[in-house]
């Protein structure tokens, strides 16, 4: 038996992919004590972990110390939320002993803690993974786009944070990549290989693109009040960029004299008052069983998260992109240029031009799931996702734990 210390602060999307994992492993016989954000508690119970959590204001807080405004100052936030972690976490388990750490690609400094304990890491990526050339290119395409002064700017908070975090709590941050990537001694990406871009420069020793780690739900009362005699759409922009009320209501004007059945979760911190009337052939949620729904569904009207993304393709179902933030440009791109859905702007979308795609889609849905089953055809074909991910973690202990 191993014990595992698991670090993931991040949003929904960066712990969903980790709860089969973690169960798996726990059933292996391995001790898990994971942080993570307090909001998200109930998300990891009966896995069998033991739940350690962290504060999410003052997780926010500091990530969002320098703004939002371009990828650099999102990269000094992440780095000032070394602040909050490294006390809290190294504090807490200064008298316990760890086999190995499991961390978040993003958010949580695990490429810092690991360092600061000493033991073999791995990192969990739920978004495009990333070698260090890979995104050294990238930081110089942002810089490129931005004012010179903007650049100075926050490369002078970067040089002044990195100073002092290397100081306060004696380790070592050799560049960005570090911080925004925390890579691993093994990196385990959800991701299917064939969706992932540049795949080929990827090594294989370090890289395992697992696929999508989601079990096939149980049938839960839900489905029991959707009416999937016509054909399902279903519209999410996930649990964080979501506040966009005028697509949604685009949305209802769209699709609202199509024979078809519309189901809608819009989060959490969207009021339904604010929205216009619901049309009759729609349902309006604010939180949806979505990998349950998904198996119903013929087109997902999606901001193109990441998981979102993942989980469309293993129920096979086409995707209409709406980028919202972070990553799902990139994501959106990748649906178009792989030819399993379309993308279009949320911003300038018209009605007539959504309800035209939208149309156009349901009636070449066979094409677009060609698509997904020719990506789907290069991972492997009878594991899901957590166990390749859990025989990569387990194979990882006998090379590296002694
Ligand atoms: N999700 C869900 N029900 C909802 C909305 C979202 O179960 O009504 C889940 C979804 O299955 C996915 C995650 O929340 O696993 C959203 O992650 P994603 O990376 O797609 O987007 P994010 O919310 O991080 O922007």
């Amino acid at each position: 038996m191993g014990k595992i210390l698991f670090i993931n602060p991040g949003s929904e999307g960066h712990i969903n992919p980790t709860i089969e994992v973690c169960k798996s492993l726990v059933d292996q016989g391995e001790e898990v004590v994971y942080y993570l954000s307090d909001i998200y508690e109930s998300k990891l119970a009966n896995t069998g972990v033991e739940i350690r959590s962290l504060p999410i204001d003052s997780v926010v807080e500091s990530f969002t110390a320098y703004g939002n405004n371009n990828v650099l100052d999102v990269i000094n936030g992440v780095l000032n939320t070394a602040h909050v972690m490294l006390p809290r976490i190294l504090n807490d388990i200064k008298h316990e002993h760890f086999d190995y750490v499991i961390y978040d690609s993003m958010f949580g400094c695990g490429y810092l803690i690991a360092q600061k304990l000493n033991i073999p890491a791995i990192s969990s990526v739920t978004t495009f993974a990333k070698t260090k050339p890979l995104f050294d290119n990238f930081i110089t395409s942002i810089e490129n786009q931005l004012d010179d002064s903007e650049v100075a700017r926050s490369n002078q908070i970067f040089q002044s944070l990195k100073t002092d975090i290397e100081t306060t709590y004696q380790v070592q941050i050799p560049s960005r990549h570090e911080i925004m990537n925390n890579p691993g001694d093994l990196n385990i990406s959800y991701i299917m290989q064939g969706f992932q871009h540049d795949v080929e420069q990827f090594n294989a020793q370090e890289f395992v693109f697992a696929g999508p780690s989601v079990r096939t739900p149980q049938p839960t009362e839900f489905m029991n009040k959707i009416n999937t005699s016509r054909p399902v759409i279903y519209i999410s922009l996930g649990t964080v960029f979501n506040e966009n009320i005028s697509f949604f209501n685009r949305c209802f004007a769209a699709l609202k004299d199509l024979d078809v059945t519309v189901v809608v979760s819009i989060g959490t911190t969207n009021n339904l008052a604010n929205f216009d009337d619901i049309p009759s052939n729609f349902i309006v949620e604010s939180y949806v069983p979505q990998i349950e729904l998904l198996q119903y569904t013929d087109l997902f009207i999606t901001h193109a998260g990441m998981n979102s993304t993942n989980e469309a393709m293993m129920m096979d179902v086409p995707l209409l992109a709406f980028p919202q933030s972070a990553d799902q440009p990139v994501v959106s791109h990748q649906i178009e240029q792989l030819g399993i859905g379309k993308k279009l702007d949320s911003a300038t979308v018209t009605t007539t031009e959504l309800k035209t795609t939208v149309t156009e889609m349901l009636t070449n849905l066979d094409y677009y799931k060609a698509n997904i089953a020719k990506i789907k055809q290069l991972q492997s074909a009878t594991k899901p996702g957590y166990q390749v991910a859990v025989e990569a973690i387990l194979n990882f202990k006998k090379q590296y734990v002694h």
